[in-house]
Parts: structure tokens; C-alpha cells; sequence
């Protein structure tokens, strides 16, 4: 039976005593916070017969970066301390569903609280100026009208780029260049990026890359209208008029908001109603045609 004495002198040279693995690990975690390692000492009496140490790795509540190397598939990689976290957030919803004015309101906010904002829209909505950015309901915002989204570091040079805190996208569906723009910016730059847009176009598809920017995003929120034909919540864009390209520029003289069933019944309608045109203009074409040939 050992003495007490020695019984200390053992804990004390295991308390010490480090393998390689942890004399690697405790400088930097003591340094960092981020975890802590201690060790789960066995009892006095239990040091009769050889014992592992048992080692538990705590997290730390308070986030803060560690400058060590992270194991990957058998691969040391290293950690950037100082590398800028980007944030992307993503708007979507149908026409007149609020999603300028919920891209403003952050913007806003962002700006009050003292991070510089820069705001884009495509220059191919011209429906209220190319100088701002403005909501159905005429709150409005100074922006950059651009024909896509990597032109706006060359309008402001590298160095003011680098000062963004802030990158606000409205309209994006009508930027080709959506998906690498926003990888880069937050991924790369550390800049917080908010893309408004339209999730679907007029027949519900795709519009655009918006969607594909959602695996890359921290958030997305999906807002909604009120059905222009009974007032009740509208998730889709119906197109009042006949022509069927995919960008067509309009407000509510083309567009209205609807719920599922209006979208149905009015595609039903607009389909008959382009159909019967279609079908007229061929008869006058055909009457011009008979009209001009000599009796
Ligand atoms: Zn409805």
C-alpha cells in the first residue's frame, strides 16, 4: 500500500505530465478560451490497478476565433484568425409582396447603426429613375442601377469596396451573375449580402438565379401579397397581359398579386383570352389577305 505521500507526489506528476497530442493543444487552448481541456483524474484508491486518463473537450460559450490547425480527412488545414465572416440573406416573394421595402428597412438599419451600405438594382428597371431604389409605396434609397453585379467593384474602386460592410440586391432575378457575386462577397470579402426578388416568374418557374443562391444562404424569407382578387394571402404573380416573354417590366397595370386559386382559374382566363386574339388577329390577317386579292 503506497503512502499518502507518494499517493501526491503520483497526482502531481499526472497533472504535469502531458502526451504529445496535448502539449500541442493546451498552449493554444488556454490561449483561446474556445475549448477547455482538463482531465478527469481517477480517485485515489483506484490507482491501485493502471488507469487511462480520460480526457473531455468542453465548449466555451463565448465565440471566440482560435489560431490552431484543424484535422480534415487525415489533412492539417489551416484556420484564418482574421479571416471576415459574410452573412447572405435572401428575400423572396411575388410582386407587391414588400420585398424592396423589407430590403430597405434592413438597409436602413444597418446604416443607422453605422456600417457602410451599398445598394444595387439592375439597370433594366428604369420604372422610377436609375438613381434609387424605390418601393411601391415611394420610400426610396440611393443605389448603383448596374448591367450585373461585378461591375459595382469597378464603379467604386477596390478600396472603397473593401470599406463595404453591406451589399443590398434588389430586383435580383435579373443578374446573371447572382451565384458567384454572393460567393464571393460573403465567403471571400466578408461582406453581408441581401438579395431581394422575385422567387418565380409570371407562369411560376425559376426566374432568374435566385434560387440558386439559397443553399448558399444563412437566411431566407418568403413574403407574401394579398390575392388582388379576395383579399387573401398571395404567394404568386399573375400577368394581366397577353405577351409572354419572361422579363416583362411592369407594375400593377400588368401585374397583379394572387392566391393559389385565382392564379388558376385567372391562367385559365388569360390563356382563353390569348387564345381567342390569336385566333382573331388570324382572321383579319386572312380577310386583309382575301380583301387584297382582285376580284
Ligand atoms: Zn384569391
Amino acid at each position: 500500500m503506497p503512502s499518502i505521500s507518494t499517493m501526491k507526489s503520483l497526482l502531481s506528476t499526472l497533472r504535469t505530465r502531458s502526451s504529445p497530442l496535448t502539449e500541442t493543444l493546451i498552449p493554444s487552448t488556454s490561449r483561446t478560451k474556445l475549448f477547455t481541456r482538463f482531465f478527469s483524474v481517477p480517485s485515489i484508491s483506484s490507482l491501485r490497478t493502471p488507469t487511462r486518463l480520460r480526457s473531455t473537450v468542453v465548449s466555451a460559450t463565448s465565440p471566440v476565433s482560435f489560431s490552431t490547425n484543424v484535422l480534415f480527412n487525415g489533412k492539417d488545414l489551416p484556420m484564418e484568425p482574421t479571416a471576415p465572416s459574410g452573412e447572405i440573406h435572401v428575400i423572396v416573394g411575388p410582386m407587391f409582396a414588400g420585398k424592396t421595402t423589407a430590403l430597405l428597412r434592413r438597409l436602413q438599419s444597418e446604416c443607422d447603426n453605422g456600417r457602410k451600405v451599398a445598394v444595387i438594382k439592375s439597370n433594366k428597371d428604369t420604372r422610377y429613375g436609375l438613381d434609387s431604389v424605390v418601393t411601391h409605396d415611394g420610400v426610396k434609397m440611393p443605389c448603383w442601377a448596374l448591367p450585373d453585379l461585378t461591375t459595382l467593384k469597378i464603379k467604386l474602386g477596390a478600396e472603397e469596396y473593401e470599406q463595404l460592410d453591406v451589399i443590398g440586391i434588389d430586383e435580383a432575378q435579373f443578374f446573371g451573375d447572382l451565384y458567384d457575386f454572393c460567393c464571393k462577397a460573403a465567403d471571400h470579402d466578408g461582406k453581408v449580402v441581401i438579395v431581394a426578388g422575385l422567387d418565380g416568374d409570371y407562369l411560376r418557374r425559376n426566374f432568374g438565379s435566385v434560387l440558386d443562391v439559397i443553399p448558399l444562404a444563412d437566411s431566407v424569407t418568403k413574403l407574401t401579397a394579398r390575392c388582388e382578387l379576395c383579399g387573401k394571402r398571395a404567394f404568386f404573380t399573375l400577368r394581366k397581359t397577353e405577351e409572354t416573354q419572361t422579363e416583362l417590366i411592369g407594375g400593377a397595370d400588368v401585374y397583379m398579386p394572387v392566391c393559389r386559386r385565382h392564379y388558376v382559374s385567372g391562367q385559365v382566363v388569360i390563356e382563353a383570352t390569348r387564345n381567342v386574339l390569336e385566333t382573331q388577329k388570324l382572321m383579319d390577317s386572312s380577310d386583309l389577305e382575301a380583301a387584297a386579292v382582285p376580284v
